[in-house]
């Protein structure tokens, strides 16, 4: 394993810590995929964020311990992904605690509903390869993108509390142990978004609205359509309370007007020129792989560290908004009735004079690192039978290849642990 050296390098967004960003204000950084606040205030202390794990969550309370033995009266979730809100249990220590959330708090998660069908079992096969669950650290699973590739997973999900107060208006005060916080709903990465605005300590807790990566505007383990202009205009919003601190769900913490200023605009105009250019290509009536290969940032953008696509990606996200907004129909006729992946594989096979022609063009597009015309190549052999156990050799191959390439953890994840699935289903195979 090679990984990408620009990878590799953000780990250092991820080394564990506790800081004092402001007098009595610490963050929790590198202890889980997702960062934990501390307030505190005269009698107790506040809480943003409880992260994914309860193994992680004692980590951090343990920490915090050693600068406080206030009780925890409030906690916040600044919105409902499981990364945010496992720890909840560890820092309540068995009391009763108040824990605050917007009033559509678990918008985002569609596939929880019981009463329908759901695609739950894919979801959850899909979110294992986009964490590299299973993949060893550091030499497969560098990242996770926004978070560090070795953490706790003792408690996943387990600790999580309903919240007890949910916030209605578009902006809320509340004063708790002598603390008063602005509560802001900003739709951003999920439509649940609460922010906290900490006016006496010039700090805005931004949940996930912000992170040092390019936002996952689309997740490969497979999320609805992200409302990318309630992003983009979130960040507007942001911006007005001209921060000094920014105080990320993810990745290091921002200090300095100027700096927070500056991320938060090249975010939002990340975002806007995504969609400017993708809207117009397909009013040019482009199809989703053509504008995936053709949208790109400005270079002044994309050669901004914290817009590096280590967690979110242009590509997936151009597909996003296509999907999103004109659906999976790309326009071209053609496309109204295509084959299955197993009639394209006959005919495809057919075309290149057998099986074993085509194994050998696939066998030397990976020669000539065309990676992706391999895998593409090898896909109709698996899907027709023919040759198979070569073909997966051949694509097995080719994921570990594009996985090298990829500065994005989720991809790289994505192809590794693809790859090691398909290899334990060839074992015992010649
Ligand atoms: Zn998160």
């Amino acid at each position: 394993m090679n990984p990408h050296v620009e990878l590799v390098a953000q780990n250092k967004q991820f080394e564990r810590q506790v800081i004092e960003l402001a007098p009595d204000v610490f963050g929790a950084i590198g202890f889980a995929a997702s960062n934990v606040y501390m307030i505190i205030g005269d009698e107790g202390l506040i809480i943003i964020d409880t992260t994914e794990t309860t193994k992680a969550a004692e980590n951090i309370l343990a920490e915090f311990r050693k600068i406080t033995s206030k009780p925890v009266t409030t906690i916040i979730y600044t919105h409902s992904h499981r990364d945010h809100i496992s720890g909840a249990t560890v820092f309540a220590e068995g009391n009763q605690v108040e824990i605050i959330a917007s009033d559509n708090f678990e918008s985002d998660l569609v596939a929880i509903d019981d009463r329908h069908p759901s695609p739950n079992k894919a979801l959850m096969a899909r979110t294992k390869r986009q964490f590299g669950m299973g993949l060893s650290f550091p030499d497969e699973r560098v990242s996770v993108g926004v978070g560090p590739g070795d953490r706790p997973m003792q408690g996943m999900g387990a600790g999580y509390i309903e919240p007890t107060v949910l916030m209605h208006d578009a902006q809320t005060s509340i004063s708790r142990d002598g603390i008063t916080l602005s509560l802001v709903k900003a739709p951003g990465e999920t439509p649940d978004h609460l922010v906290i605005w900490y006016d006496e300590r010039q700090m805005l807790f931004c949940g996930d609205n912000f992170y040092s990566s390019f936002p996952m505007l689309y997740a490969i383990r497979g999320t609805a359509y992200r409302d990318f202009n309630a992003w983009a205009d979130s960040l507007d919003l942001l911006l007005e309370f001209n921060a000094s601190i920014l105080a990320t769900g993810h990745t290091m913490p921002v200090v300095g007007a100027e700096e927070v200023k500056a991320r938060l605009s090249d975010y939002r105009d990340a975002i806007k020129s995504l969609v400017a250019q993708t809207v117009d290509g397909m009013n040019q009536q482009l199809g989703p792989d053509d504008l995936a290969h053709s949208v790109s940032l400005p270079p002044e953008l994309a050669n901004k560290p914290y817009l590096k696509e280590f967690y979110g990606k242009v590509a997936w996200s151009v597909r996003a908004y296509f999907a999103g907004t004109l659906g999976w129909f790309d326009g071209n006729p053609t496309n109204l009735a295509r084959l299955s992946s197993k009639q394209r594989g006959e005919r495809t096979i057919q075309l290149a004079g057998g099986a074993e022609q085509l194994l050998k063009i696939a066998e030397d597009a990976a020669a000539s690192d065309d990676h992706q015309w391999a895998l593409e190549l090898s896909d109709h052999l698996i899907a027709v039978n023919e040759q198979a156990v070569a073909a997966k050799r051949l694509k097995i191959s080719a994921l570990r290849a594009m996985a090298d390439l990829e500065i994005n953890a989720a991809g790289r994840n994505y192809y590794l642990l693809s790859a090691k699935e398909m290899e334990e289903s060839l074992e015992g195979q010649v």
